[in-house]
């Protein structure tokens, strides 16, 4: 995805991408060794398109302590890898996850999920 992104922000001239992995991400692509390597790649194909990553130091937590300070209307943001109709799942990481953060920002998750979270539960699938 990110190397279609480049070549996109390339064609139109854009001069960057930016992606919002966070310091606490369980994904080796998210991982800052990752970004960095990717960063490395880019510039030996394509001049000019920068790769910024503005929260890879920030915990999904403080992101959204930061996006509720700031005003964020969360309730049009999405983080499911599988969406059902105009719901987020509520059973896949990214969902578990979200909604785990959210729990430690203290800041209600405005959106609707397919199925509840049981948050007691929401690492013991991930290992
Ligand atoms: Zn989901």
């Amino acid at each position: 995805m990110l190397s279609r992104a480049t070549g996109y922000a390339e064609l139109i001239g854009a001069g960057g991408i930016a992606i919002g992995v966070t310091a606490n991400s369980v994904y080796p692509d998210c991982k800052p060794v990752y970004m960095y390597a990717l960063h490395r790649m880019m510039n030996l194909a394509i001049r000019g398109v920068e790769l910024h990553t503005p929260l890879l130091r920030m915990t999904k937590a403080e992101v959204i302590r930061c996006g509720n300070a700031l005003g964020v209307d969360f309730n049009i943001t999405r983080s499911c890898y599988n969406p059902r109709e105009t719901m987020a799942c509520g059973e896949c990481d990214s969902c578990i996850l979200r909604r785990a953060a959210f729990d430690e920002a203290g800041v209600s998750d405005p959106i609707s999920y397919f199925k509840p979270i049981q948050l007691d539960n929401r690492f013991k699938h991930l290992g």
